[in-house]
């Protein structure tokens, strides 16, 4: 049986040594290859990717799987051989239940339809990629009839990412935060709007950097184990547990983009690069699911990043980085811009108040294409009405409304929007759980250390990898089920405070 689970391990090492490979090709097509490289590397990205998926659903791998049941059955559920055998099995059923052909097709047809949307979103075309979306949700809904038994048409999409989440529980958590939310936006967003101009001046990018990078170091990035380099849309990637690299962009018309972007990665590489060593090469090295991945950018770029505490200490270093253009900006008025909250066009701008909203109407939205209750050609409309709804405003084109997200253009549609908002719900109850065991964590925050913080996540969390579920591991680290508790009184705290709400 030790053979035989030695013979799986090296296995999927190998599965995992040509993905990673693959993951370097799309670093370096992201950072500094030239554009002359683009159609090469398109392909060569696409045989790795082939090859490593073949090597993975091999009928010798779930001969192995079944051969090893026994051995499984004998194992502690707790014990890293069962947790590698259930993730490897679950992982192992999801891929082969994809007929390779028609993933194949999809695949083709995803990157047109991603071509197309880089020209039809700057025209302001809708019309010109609408069939390509048509054609996506068919391919989506026959997707997911490769998962028969499912619950909700959703759930096989929302499982791949958030593995243990269902469309039902995710609606109901959703619910309740809207319910939660909508009027404390509408409460905020009816005093006067927080003056953010001090973030827009002229900020030169290698004076942005070294400060963002710093910080980063002293969250505890290791810059052993990592680096940092300039790309379009900032992205963390990992090709071993000792190289976690992030990247990001500077605007050198606005402060807010690099620093945030750059602590929202470094959130990321904390969870990547906490795993355990022993683990690596193994399908446990990795973050467990989207939401909980997302809980630790979130943690360390909002919670941690846009707190009164952390500016305390920090911000007198970036007065000095900057004296020309902060230099006679107070502490206070610095806070309130980085926190201001304004109902906004574009989700990725967006503020952490109102950013929930933006997830809800696109997973809102997900659900009913999928149960064919919302027709693509409709999808403008109803993205305008419901936009109107939830913010009070109504998109002035498609180019900032149903375009705006690359989702649905390059992949399937469905289960790319939930981990957003599970991340901030998770990043809080997890934050909330380390202060109940470390109250200290605040004022050490004020001083600029991390130290407690980031070993209470590392202990809790980050070393376990994908070992353990969503679910499983929030249970085990916070004591309970996901719960939007802590989410909502965090928010309430922070910007009762800001905006004078007085609770
Ligand atoms: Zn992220």
């Amino acid at each position: 049986m030790e053979a035989k689970f030695q013979k799986l391990k090296t296995r999927m090492l190998e599965v995992n040594d040509i993905s990673s490979a693959a993951g370097l090709l799309y670093w370096d097509q992201s950072t500094y290859m030239p554009p002359g490289g683009a159609a090469a590397r398109g392909r060569q990205m696409a045989t790795l990717s082939r090859l490593s998926h073949e090597k993975f659903v091999d009928p010798a791998v779930g001969k192995l799987l079944d051969e090893l049941v026994p051995y499984e059955e004998s194992l502690d559920y707790d014990s890293d051989e069962a947790s590698m055998l259930r993730v490897t099995r679950r992982d192992y059923e999801r891929a082969t239940k994809i007929p390779s052909t028609f993933l194949a097709e999809v695949t083709s047809h995803t990157s047109e339809s991603y071509q197309v949307w880089t020209e039809a979103r700057p025209a302001n075309d809708f019309e010109r990629v609408r069939p390509y979306l048509e054609k996506t949700l068919d391919y989506s809904r026959q997707a997911a009839e490769f998962f028969p038994g499912y619950e909700h048409i959703a759930d096989p999409f929302i499982e791949s990412s958030d593995y243990g989440m269902k469309a039902s529980e995710v609606s109901r958590v959703f619910a309740e935060l809207r319910e939660a939310l909508v009027p404390l936006v509408s409460t905020i967003t009816s005093q006067t709007p927080a003056d953010d101009s001090c973030l827009h001046q002229y900020f030169p990018e290698a004076d942005q950097l070294t400060f963002g990078l710093e910080v980063a170091k002293q969250f505890g990035y290791d810059m052993n184990r990592g680096r940092q380099d300039k790309t379009h849309h900032p992205f963390m990637t990992k090709f071993s547990l000792g190289d976690v690299r992030i990247t990001t962009r500077t605007k050198e018309n606005f402060l807010g983009d690099a620093l945030f972007s750059t602590l929202h990665e470094t959130g990321h590489a904390l969870y990547e690069q906490g795993i355990r060593m022993d683990f690596e090469g193994t399908p446990l090295a990795g973050g467990t699911s989207a939401g909980v991945h997302e809980s630790q950018s979130r943690l360390w770029e909002n919670i941690v990043g846009r707190s009164k505490g952390f500016w305390t200490h920090y911000y007198p270093q970036l007065q000095k980085a900057f004296p020309e253009q902060l230099g006679s900006v107070p502490l206070d008025a610095f806070y309130r811009a980085i926190n201001k909250v304004e109902r906004s066009l574009i989700r990725t701008n967006a503020d952490e108040v109102t950013y929930n909203l933006h997830v809800m109407l696109r997973f809102d939205f997900e659900l009913q294409m999928l149960e064919g209750k919302l027709e693509i050609r409709d999808l403008p409309e109803a993205w305008r009405e419901r936009f109107q709804a939830d913010f009070g405003i109504v998109p002035p084109d498609d180019k900032d409304g149903v375009l705006q997200d690359v989702h649905w253009y390059y992949s399937l549609i469905g289960g790319g929007f939930q981990g957003y908002t599970l991340g901030n719900i998770l990043g809080a109850q997890f934050f909330a759980t380390a202060l109940e065991a470390a109250p200290e964590i605040p004022s050490e925050i004020e001083n600029g250390t991390f130290d407690t913080l980031h070993t209470w996540l590392k202990d809790n969390l980050y070393q376990y990898g994908s070992k353990y579920t969503a679910p499983e591991i929030v249970e085990r680290a916070t004591g309970s089920p996901l719960s939007i508790e802590p989410y909502m009184a965090y928010l309430r705290t922070k910007y009762g405070e800001l905006y004078n709400l007085g609770n």
